[in-house]
């Protein structure tokens, strides 16, 4: 009971969820459900096959496909899809991909009032949130909106079993950063860090089987459904360290979006850990210890742990560490510059927080 707010909010659970094996059968149903008939189907240049097939598959009900989707959600692409959107009549986008296509889908609705079904096929966890990260000229701004939320979420266990298994780990550990940061959240509720639990217990408990055996069914729907939970939390909370560290070297370095959160994660959730019993919870998945529970965790996964393998320089993390301080966000733990820079030399050398 300690590590529940004196005070919250509960927002009420806004998308529709369809989760399974075999639900991407159901898209023409749930775009008929929204009252709409005529979707644009979008993805990368890398899954247009698989856009195209879709597109089949819903024949009436699809106006075609634009497959030009690009991390970080350059706005240049995003005004060739609306234009594309509106020259075929479409009435709302079907977003069939990782985080790229589901932000495609989340700008070209925000500027047109496009209904979403976001059909999400890693783990990042874009598809339950009302937040949209795009680029213009080199800068990357975030905002929230309740138009850019997707009405319906359609995850198909399916999807995941070709996912890549370096992807599939460090696109889990981009999801369970979400989770982690959502239960010691300013804007926390009973129900996000319910959420948020279950969600780290249900990666912890699938990712290694999933690694082990990548098509093992049960263990892939374990860890979606643990990413499902991971992305409703984000959606519903404020995050803190973990994504303005996360943000400053993707932003500012161009490093690897879920390599970059994979890498830093037991560096900044050990540091927090050490200020808050709301992490109390979870700590037992990981050792007692969070920092160096989730380190070993990564190591036995084979995932990436240093920055140091993604190109950044000593240099580098002294300007990071210096962008990192520019602009005030909550944090359960308090901290100056040389703290931050201390943190970036453990993860930028590897080494496992104590
Ligand atoms: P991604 O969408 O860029 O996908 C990476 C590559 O993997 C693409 O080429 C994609 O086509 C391919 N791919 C996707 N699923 C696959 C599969 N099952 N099998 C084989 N290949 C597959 O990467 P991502 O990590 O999913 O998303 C990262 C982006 O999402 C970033 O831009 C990040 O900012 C954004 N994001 C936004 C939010 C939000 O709430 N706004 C939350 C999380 C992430």
């Amino acid at each position: 009971m300690s590590s529940m707010p004196d005070q919250f909010v509960f927002p009420g659970i806004p998308a529709r969820v369809v989760f399974g094996s075999g639900t991407l059968a159901q898209i023409g149903e749930e775009v008929r459900r929204l009252g709409r008939s005529r979707a644009l189907v979008l993805s990368t240049p890398h899954q247009v096959s698989d856009a195209e097939a879709l597109s089949g598959q819903l024949g009436d009900l699809s106006v075609g496909v634009f497959a030009e989707a690009e991390m970080h959600t350059p706005v240049a692409v995003t005004e060739r899809a609306v234009a594309a959107y509106k020259a075929a009549g479409a009435d709302c986008v079907v977003a069939l991909g990782g985080g790229s296509t589901i932000g495609l889908g989340k700008a070209i609705a925000t500027r047109t009032g496009a209904d979403q079904v976001a059909i999400p096929t890693t783990y990042a966890g874009s598809e339950m949130t009302d937040i949209l990260g795009e680029t213009e000229e080199g800068r990357k701004t975030t905002r929230r909106d309740p138009s850019i939320r997707p009405e319906t979420v359609v995850y198909d266990v399916d999807l995941t079993l070709g996912l890549p298994a370096q992807m599939t780990v460090t696109s889990a550990l981009n999801a369970i950063a979400h989770a982690f940061e959502a239960l010691y959240a300013p804007d926390a509720n009973p129900i996000s860090s319910l959420m948020a639990g279950d969600a780290i217990r249900a990666i912890r408990d699938g990712l290694p089987a999933v690694k082990a055996a990548p098509g093992n069914k049960a263990a892939r729907a374990e860890v979606l459904y643990g990413a499902w939970l991971c992305s409703a939390a984000l959606g519903y909370t404020t995050m803190s360290l973990h994504h303005k560290l996360a943000h400053v070297l993707g932003g500012s370095f161009g490093t690897p979006h879920a390599e970059t959160h994979a890498i830093l994660l037991p560096h900044t959730i050990g540091f927090n850990a050490a200020a808050t019993d709301r992490l109390d919870t979870v700590a037992g998945l990981f050792g007692g210890n969070v920092g160096g529970g989730l380190w070993d965790f990564a190591s036995d996964l084979g995932a990436p742990l240093r920055l140091s393998d993604l190109g950044l320089t000593e240099a580098d993390l002294d300007r990071a560490a210096g962008i990192a301080l520019e602009n005030s966000y909550s944090n359960p733990r308090p901290f100056q510059e040389e703290d931050i820079r201390a943190l970036l030399q453990a993860a930028w050398e590897g080494n496992r927080p104590d």
